[in-house]
């Protein structure tokens, strides 16, 4: 395992947020890649040939994908924020039209609709699954709505028969940001395959990773041919290099990457594995603790788990919960707060004019989360330590 001491000689940590971590061997990083010799051998052999891009490790990578979620189709490109971008204009969605989503999320679920200037419709969440309300679904479609794009927070799919049954009652398409669900299930159907299309993002903290990368899976052919044109430029596959029948982005991920991510997900299963037993670990430990909470998990639903966040109860506010991060942090304890509402970041208020207050269980989840370090080098030990330092802070 030697890779692995060298990642943490070096420091290595996923993301600049959090530079200030990992520079103790005692250290707890909050995420880091599962990365193996099988990985760094395939990427090597990519680099032997003159194949850097659109060559065999795209289809293996793609074809592996698209088995893994059980779809007709799976298109890479070179993030998840591209993937939810091309099915958006894919799906003909633009100026005038609404998409109902989740202020719970990551900002390229919401983003996605605003660069095709379509505008987006939050509807709150669920406190105890924290993914986007069925109900509140309901309550914002309008003549305007053209689909709705559930976020399958944490690893968790959302209630897909809800869905379904609101999407068909509407007329409305579904695009499944599945980012963080690769290897999760509902009612025994792969995240990603739950809606018309599913997103994955491939970037190092994510179940697994590309370095950077994305996916689109779809069963819809039309919309699988449409999201490959354009991003390759709007070419079409049988026409010439210089040909562009559409305007379209250079989205491509290369095989250097595609090669990385081929073996990643044929050690899908194993990676699931290993991040399932973390999550039981801290949830046994923290089973009695009554200062917090954990995410609710529906009985259909298999969590993959992209990152294991705890819910500090209302008796704590978002200072109370800042200080702990950083004190969790001061003791080499890699830790954030997961998310920041969308509707409240500063680019949203200015263009919408939301406010405080306005879905209000999203705001007191997100004030009080806390995303504890999550990743294969963890230890019933290590995860006993979080565990005891979260309980001090909590007294
Ligand atoms: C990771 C993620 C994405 C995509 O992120 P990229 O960095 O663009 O690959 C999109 N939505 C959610 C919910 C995510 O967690």
């Amino acid at each position: 395992m030697k890779h692995r001491s060298d990642l943490g000689r070096r420091g290595w940590t996923v993301g600049g947020n959090h530079a200030h971590m990992t520079t103790n061997v005692s250290d707890i990083p909050l995420a880091r890649p599962d990365i193996t010799e099988e990985e760094i051998d395939a990427v090597v052999a990519v680099l032997r040939t003159p194949n850097l891009s659109l060559g065999p490790k795209l289809g293996e990578f793609e074809q592996a994908m698209a088995e893994a979620c059980q779809t007709d189709h799976a298109i890479a490109v070179c993030s998840g924020t591209a993937a939810l971008h091309l099915i958006v204009r894919s799906m003909g969605i633009g100026p005038g039209d609404e998409v109902i989503t989740t202020p719970f999320s990551f900002v390229a679920s919401t983003n996605c609709m605003l660069f095709e200037g379509a505008t987006p419709v939050f509807a709150d969440v669920d406190p105890e699954t924290w993914n986007i309300d069925p109900a509140a679904i309901e309550a914002a479609v309008t003549d305007r709505t053209k689909a709705i794009l559930p976020v399958d927070v944490f690893g968790q799919p959302t209630d897909y028969d809800a869905i379904d049954a609101i999407a068909g009652k509407h007329g409305l398409r579904v695009i499944e940001d599945s980012c963080e669900a690769l290897g999760s299930t509902w009612r025994g159907r792969p995240a990603g395959g739950l809606g018309d299309a599913g997103v994955f993002g491939f970037y190092p903290n994510k179940q697994i990773t590309t370095g950077e990368g994305g996916m689109i899976v779809t069963s819809d052919e039309a919309l699988a041919r449409m999201c490959r044109s354009l991003r390759n430029q709007g070419r079409d596959t049988h026409g010439g290099w210089l040909s562009h029948p559409r305007m379209g982005y250079n989205y491509r991920l290369s095989d250097i990457n595609c090669a990385l991510g081929a073996v990643q997900v044929s050690r899908l299963d194993e990676i699931v594995k290993t991040r399932r037993a973390v999550a039981e670990w801290y949830r046994t430990e923290l089973a009695d603790e009554t200062r917090l909470s954990m995410q609710r998990v529906l009985e259909p639903a298999f969590v993959s788990w992209f990152v294991f966040v705890v819910r500090l109860d209302d008796r704590y506010s978002r200072e109370d919960r800042d200080n702990i991060l950083r004190q969790l942090r001061d003791q080499g304890i890699g830790c954030s707060n997961y998310f920041v509402p969308i509707h409240l970041q500063p680019y949203m208020v200015e263009q919408f004019g939301f406010k405080e207050g306005d879905f209000p269980v999203c705001e007191s989840l997100a004030d009080r989360t806390i995303a504890l370090p999550f990743h294969k080098e963890m230890t019933p030990e290590s995860v006993k330590r979080v565990c005891d330092s979260l309980r001090e802070l909590l007294a």
